[in-house]
């Protein structure tokens, strides 16, 4: 049996446009487009692709962009100064720090001084703790990008079986939240997780968020899941350039899963697109509107 392919290029795209169609109708209302800032710290060259990808998508909705780039020798001081002058801009709907931060910064200071209400990554105290009250927030882009996968593959996910493999506070444990709050029956796997292939191969949702080249091997998939793979990690080739890979052997998963993300053009591509999706919806609120409907 091959497993779908789970096109989240597609699905990206597909909410991409209609954040695109919804910028329209608030910018027509509301006198003005929904804005996103951006700040980078150094030169990471990986970060610097990431933020210029998600400074194209945000024009190309119809939104503002005003991207911050700051030396690597910037000193918590002069970032806080910048989020607080951020926070009180009526221009700025979302605020996006990208991590990682230079040593000389505290990452939580940095996330704590963000507006909650323009916390676009959701990576804020209150969305986290909105998020697993199951209120309104904020939540995460990659995970709500993986949600969103799984419930365009399987619709209702109520009394599935799900494990998330990975408790970080920007994947693992927010995505754990997510399927909580669709009624799955979820376990969060670590690196101190005993048998994790046993406890893998007993879901019909496996998340893998680790960092791992190719970790979860086929046969730890039950026949017939749904896997996603987060996980992007660059490994060697002979002609030095390097391939990404996931955080699951994906030809060995596809002979058993149902459904099953590649990468690249799974879970990625999802991410800026609910990057998009959370500026417009942080737009909203701001100016007093209802969520708009449909994303
Ligand atoms: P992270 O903060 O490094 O967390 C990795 C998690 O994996 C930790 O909870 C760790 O457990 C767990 N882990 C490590 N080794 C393990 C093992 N042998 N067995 C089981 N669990 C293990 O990473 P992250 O930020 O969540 O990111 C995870 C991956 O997703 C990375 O490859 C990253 O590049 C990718 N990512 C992709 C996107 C996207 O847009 N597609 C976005 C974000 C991240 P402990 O807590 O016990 O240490």
């Amino acid at each position: 049996m091959a497993a779908r392919r789970i096109d989240g290029k597609a699905a990206g795209q597909a909410i991409r446009d209609q954040v695109a169609a919804l910028v329209a109708e608030f910018t027509r209302s509301t006198g003005r487009a929904p804005g996103l800032a951006t700040v980078l710290v150094g030169e990471d060259p990986a970060s610097a692709v990431y933020v210029r990808s998600k400074n194209r998508a945000t024009a190309e909705a119809g939104m503002v962009s005003f991207a911050h780039n700051l030396p690597d020798t910037t000193s918590e001081d002069e970032l806080l100064h910048l989020v607080t002058e951020l926070n009180a801009d009526p221009k700025v709907d979302g605020i996006l720090v990208q991590l990682p931060l230079p040593a000389q910064i505290d990452a939580t200071r940095v996330i704590e001084t963000i507006e909650p209400g323009k916390d676009v990554d959701g990576f804020h105290p209150m969305n986290a703790g909105r998020l697993a009250s199951g209120l309104p927030s904020l939540v995460p882009c990659t995970p709500f990008g993986c949600l969103y996968l799984l419930k365009q593959e399987l619709g209702d996910l109520t009394g599935l079986e799900a494990v998330v493999v990975g408790r970080s506070n920007i994947v693992g444990k927010p995505m754990a939240q997510l399927l909580l709050n669709e009624n799955c029956t979820v376990t969060i796997a670590h690196s101190r997780t005993r048998d994790l292939s046993a406890v893998v191969r007993r879901t019909d949702i496996v998340v893998a968020a680790v960092g791992r080249a190719e970790m979860v091997r086929g046969d730890w998939i039950k026949p017939g899941a749904t896997v996603i793979d987060v996980g992007i990690n660059r490994v060697p080739t002979d002609d030095g350039k390097g391939r990404l890979v996931g955080d699951v052997a994906y030809d060995e998963a596809a002979e058993v899963a149902a459904a099953i993300t590649p990468v690249p053009g799974g879970v990625g591509p999802m991410t800026i697109a609910m990057l998009m999706r959370n500026t417009l919806v942080a737009a909203h609120r701001r100016a007093g509107l209802a969520d708009p409907e449909g994303l």
